[in-house]
């Protein structure tokens, strides 16, 4: 039988009405047979989700303020949780052995982590799954950076001999010793490193959304979901801002070839987003699959007659930017133009320089600076064999009077990349979306 690893986020493990969602999804299906939990998130859009409340709670008691009161207030959520579905667990004797832990003092990455290792005992003890502490199977070396090798090693032996487990996400060790956490939202990277482990066959990630969407719902809000998308085109999506995973959970599934599948635990019925590793069996409604952007860029152009032909000449470019301590995002080069595309906040502070090092180092015609930029990438595995997609993208913008100041089609023909000016970019995503999907 296959293996299915599923991971729920905070807002699905919210109170006991979730845990009981959570129950019935997994016994829909018995392949789901290793669930990763968060904390408990937000019930209501004021509330507070469980891990903030920890982190205040180190703060209190850091700054020698009284930490029980927010402690208080973490007790009373998991003892409604144990208390509404009658579990056997004495879930006070874990939450009065933390308070007295952290009243002698523990680490902030110890006290971010109980979060999930609490809600992991629930859950465990809820669907009668063993629990495993990922104190022993996820591991960071000394400076802090996670060891993937050790852990895939220890965790893939582990699962061998545990057929149905809760491992909590988030958080794993210094190599059996001090508790360490990944950065937030980092139980999708538990999910995803148990998935690759187990060699399952699907990776459910369940959250409270209907999947990804094919853009940002506060510009469109009628955007559809997206069915079916390879990692690849999420990558580009991701990257230029669209979010739901956690970005590093995405590298050891994709690796592994094992699909992930969003879903939504409110909504179980939904097929939510299926992310493949290459090949799409089932083909989009669309020729495009995502439309994501980001505001904040520069864009520094610079021209020099017969550029083309000077060796050296993007490399000496390059390394004024480089010298300066920057990163670029893009670089469309014309025959006898070249534009770097940057961050402005990380330009700002340096940018007299950069313009002085590029000057000396190309003795260029022109150097311009085009600040308040904004990229937008559409994406789609499905516009290489639809010749005429561009046309209709620039169709589109110039309808809705958007001025284009840089094109960038990727040397993967996944996206195409425009930057507009920053007063244009919501107006430009409606305008492509508008342009491709059709209901
Ligand atoms: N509970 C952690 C957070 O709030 C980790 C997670 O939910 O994935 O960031």
């Amino acid at each position: 039988m296959g293996k299915i690893v599923t991971k729920f986020g905070g807002s699905s493990l919210s109170d006991a009405g979730q845990f009981r969602k959570v129950r019935s999804i997994i016994e829909k299906d018995e392949r789901r047979c290793y669930v990763i939990p968060s904390a408990p998130g937000r019930r209501f859009g004021t509330d507070d989700k469980v891990t903030d409340l920890l982190y205040r709670t180190y703060s209190a008691f850091k700054s020698g303020e009284d930490f029980r009161t927010v402690y208080q207030v973490i007790r009373e959520r998991f003892v409604q949780i144990a208390q509404e579905l009658s579990l056997s667990i004495d879930i006070n004797k874990h939450l009065d052995a933390l308070e007295n832990e952290i009243a002698h003092g523990v680490t902030e990455d110890y006290i971010a982590s109980r979060g999930e290792y609490l809600n992991g005992l629930l859950l465990a003890d809820y669907l009668g799954y063993t629990f495993l502490d990922p104190k022993d199977l996820v591991f960071f070396s000394e400076d802090g950076t996670f060891d993937s090798e050790l852990t895939h090693t220890v965790m893939a032996s582990t699962l061998k001999h545990v057929e149905r487990a809760v491992i909590p996400g988030f958080y794993g060790s210094i190599t059996g010793g001090d508790i360490k956490t990944f950065s937030r939202g980092g139980s999708d990277i538990t999910g995803a490193i148990v998935a690759r482990a187990a060699s399952a066959e699907l990776y459910e990630n369940w959250t409270d959304v209907n999947g990804f969407l094919m853009t940002d719902p506060r510009i469109v809000p009628e955007a559809r979901p997206i069915d079916n998308i390879t990692y690849s085109e999420l990558r580009e999506l991701s990257y230029m801002g669209a979010g739901v995973l956690h970005e590093d959970s995405v590298f050891p599934v994709h690796r592994a070839g094992i699909p992930t599948n969003i879903r939504n635990t409110n909504e179980p019925e939904a097929r939510g987003t299926m992310i493949m590793h290459g090949v799409v069996e089932e083909e989009n409604p669309y020729v495009i699959t995502g439309i994501a952007g980001r505001t904040g860029f520069s864009v520094l152009s610079v021209e020099k007659a017969m550029m083309n032909s000077e060796v050296g000449f993007g490399r000496r470019v390059l390394q004024a930017i480089e010298e300066n301590g920057l990163s670029f995002e893009h670089m469309p080069t014309g025959i006898d133009t070249m534009c770097v595309v940057v961050s402005a906040a990380e330009l700002e502070p340096v940018k007299a320089k950069v313009v002085k090092r590029i000057m000396d180092l190309t003795a260029p015609d022109s150097l311009t600076i085009h600040d308040d930029m904004a990229i937008i990438a559409t994406v789609g595995r499905g516009m290489v064999q639809n010749p005429g997609t561009a046309a209709k993208l620039f169709t589109a913008l110039s309808r809705e009077g958007v001025n284009v100041r840089m094109i960038d089609q990727g040397s993967s023909e996944l996206s195409i990349l425009i930057g507009v000016d920053e007063e244009d970019f919501q107006r430009a995503i409606r305008a492509i979306y508008n342009e491709f999907v059709q209901d």
